[in-house]
């Protein structure tokens, strides 16, 4: 047997490797190409092998790729923090640079935990989040998604995180068409404080459209509002996960944008260094920094490699990227373009049951195998046979778990570079 660094249980037993990557395509090393129709992940959203980024992190590693953080800071790091209080809306102001999603997340509870300590109300521990969600692979980050699949993998996990219900659409009597409907479905967050108390709750974590966990779910209108209001009523911070959704994966900077909500809090991942630095940061507002700062002014999110001027300057280059090439302007139209033709696929395949979400994150989610009349083996997931057919065609797609009511399957995420042309498009339906 070939030692290797990963076990390898999805999909099969014989991953390509891939040799390198352009634009929206993956070629590996038998030659084959790859059309990149969920940006791997949701992270490589201008494409693979910017010349641009390279050059930046070529410059950047010639000058210094490393720096001791708790002695110095660097230029990079300083321009990267003071740019995300530029583009982000409120007053999110404070960057914590960390490695990876999980841990954006994982200091994010930290800190909303550490608030409240700072203001004298020692009670105040718990986070509340969905029990169809996904913050990530870290103890605390993994205690706090919701998702029963991924929970069970890994107990013991932390203790009683509570959850309530997401928002979820598709198979809902009213379909999003009743005006109230944001209104119902936030409204056992409400349920849910009484029940637990607010005086043990540090803060509500929610991913604006749900991600991995779920298929690009996207709420009703007034839900975020919703939220946001029972939150403030019971003083409870809320924390955006925007580790997917950030940087204009939907539209905005970020997705509760949409919403006309800005959050206290937001984990921020994925997208920041477009898969070509790890980086990923957690942004505190001004208010929720104000105690913490009268207080130990002691962040726990320092890891080793946090803010490292190379990553900070892998992110920098993107976010300028964005900026000179005016991608984030284009999303909507090609959010247009590529959901008709989706549209059109869920008319054309019976197991296609929806089809969903917002800016350039979209899911299908599939009908359950026997409502489908699929004549395959009902251990199979349709998710990971869908994901393993489109790799054997040259197309990779991200799989997502739902089973949200106990009827439904699994969904697939669509999410093509936001540098995405009409002409790729075109190739991948
Ligand atoms: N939060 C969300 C919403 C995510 O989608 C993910 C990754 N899928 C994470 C957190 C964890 O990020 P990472 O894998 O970089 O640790």
């Amino acid at each position: 047997m070939r030692p290797s660094y990963l076990i390898k249980p999805a999909l099969d037993e014989s991953y390509p490797e891939i040799d390198y990557g352009k634009g929206i395509y993956l070629f590996d090393q038998a030659g084959k190409r790859y059309l990149d129709a969920s940006s791997g992940a949701v992270t490589a959203n201008i494409g693979h092998g910017v010349p641009e980024i390279i050059l930046a992190m070529h410059e950047q590693s010639k000058r210094v790729s490393f720096v001791y953080r708790s002695q110095f800071t660097s230029e990079p790091a300083e321009k990267l923090a003071e740019k995300l209080a530029d583009l982000l809306p409120g007053d999110l102001n404070w960057s914590f640079f960390v490695n990876s999603g999980s841990e954006a997340t994982e200091t994010a509870l930290k800190i909303a935990i550490q608030y409240w300590q700072e203001k004298g109300i020692k009670s105040k521990t718990k986070i509340l989040s969905r029990w169809v969600s996904y913050h990530g692979i870290t103890l605390g980050a993994l205690s706090m998604s919701g998702h029963p699949g991924r929970r069970a993998r890994f107990v013991p996990l932390l203790e009683e995180f509570p959850t309530i219900s997401p928002p979820y659409c598709y198979r809902c009597p009213y379909q999003k068409s009743a005006p109230e409907c944001g209104f119902l479905c936030a409204i056992e967050l409400e349920t849910a404080i009484k029940r637990i108390g607010a005086d043990h709750i540090a803060a509500f974590i929610a991913e604006p459209v749900i991600g991995a966990a779920g298929g690009a779910i996207s709420p009703p209108e007034d839900y975020y509002k919703t939220i946001k209001r029972i939150c403030e009523e019971n003083h409870i911070l809320f924390i955006a996960d925007e580790v997917m959704t950030g940087f204009g994966r939907t539209g905005p900077m970020l997705a509760i944008e949409h919403w006309n909500t800005i959050p206290d809090i937001v984990a921020l991942g994925k997208g920041m260094g477009a898969g070509y630095a790890p980086i990923a940061a957690t942004v505190v507002s001004d208010h929720v920094m104000e105690p913490i700062l009268k207080g130990s002014k002691v962040i726990i999110s320092g890891h080793t490699l946090s803010a490292n001027p190379q990553s900070c300057a892998a992110a920098l280059a993107v976010l300028e990227y964005l900026d000179n090439h005016q991608i984030l302007k284009e999303v909507e139209s090609k959010s247009v373009y590529l959901k008709n033709k989706l549209d059109r696929l869920k008319t054309q395949f019976p197991f296609i049951g929806e089809v969903r979400g917002k800016g350039l994150l979209f899911g299908l989610e599939f009908v359950q195998f026997p409502a489908a009349k699929i004549p395959f083996d009902p251990s199979v997931k349709l998710t990971e046979l869908v994901v393993r057919t489109g790799r054997d065609h040259g197309i990779l797609l991200y799989p997502a778990g739902a089973g949200l009511d106990g009827l439904s399957g699994d969904a697939v995420i669509i999410a093509p570079p936001l540098t995405v042309t009409k002409r790729e498009i075109d190739e991948l339906i």
